[in-house]
């Protein structure tokens, strides 16, 4: 049997916690659809368009040939259902996520029973790591190099100083 798993989030950036759940599920099922959510709870406002977080995930990713980066927006359930994915991946990193993550679980196994949802561990070296930390490194100007690809660095200071470049515009 064909398994397909969706690893659904913001990606706002993605962080090597996250390249390290992506490359852990793609030995673990046939193919794995990176779900990068278009419309993230309403408290998430991210720093990162949708199209950027979804580059930036296609060029991280691009040699795990299993793993193909989608957009998605609306119920995660009903875009597996789409995509015929049977199992939704999530990654645990500490008690502060457990809570949260299997309230989840629970709804989206009562909208759809069919679709199990399986979390993976974070690696040691990971279990502290989260996009908000990297984008308060980012923005105060602090060494976040371990924790994300090359590429993602290159994006934030583009971004930044197109940013402060507008800002001064305004204010001449
Ligand atoms: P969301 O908005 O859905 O929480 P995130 O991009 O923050 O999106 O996270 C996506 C998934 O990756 C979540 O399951 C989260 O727990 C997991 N995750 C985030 N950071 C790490 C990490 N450092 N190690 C392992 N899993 C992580």
């Amino acid at each position: 049997m064909q398994v397909t798993a969706i690893y659904p989030g913001t990606f706002d950036p993605m962080t090597r916690g996250h390249i390290d759940v992506a490359t852990r599920s793609s030995k673990m099922f046939d193919d794995v659809i990176l779900g990068v959510a278009d419309n993230p709870s309403p408290s998430k406002k991210p720093f990162f368009d949708t199209d950027e977080r979804v580059a930036m995930a296609k060029a991280i990713l691009k040699d795990l040939p299993n793993v193909h980066v989608r957009p998605f927006s609306g119920l995660l359930v009903k875009y597996a259902e789409e995509v015929n994915a049977k199992v939704i991946v999530r990654g645990l990193r500490a008690i502060s996520d457990f809570d949260y993550e299997v309230q989840i679980a629970g709804v989206n196994r009562h909208l759809q029973p069919d679709v199990e949802t399986v979390f993976i561990a974070a690696a040691q070296d990971y279990t502290f790591l989260s996009s908000s930390i990297v984008k308060e490194l980012a923005m105060l100007d602090g060494d976040y190099s371990d924790f994300v690809h090359p590429l993602v660095i290159a994006e934030f200071k583009r971004k930044l100083a197109a940013r402060s470049a507008a800002k001064e515009g305004n204010n001449p």
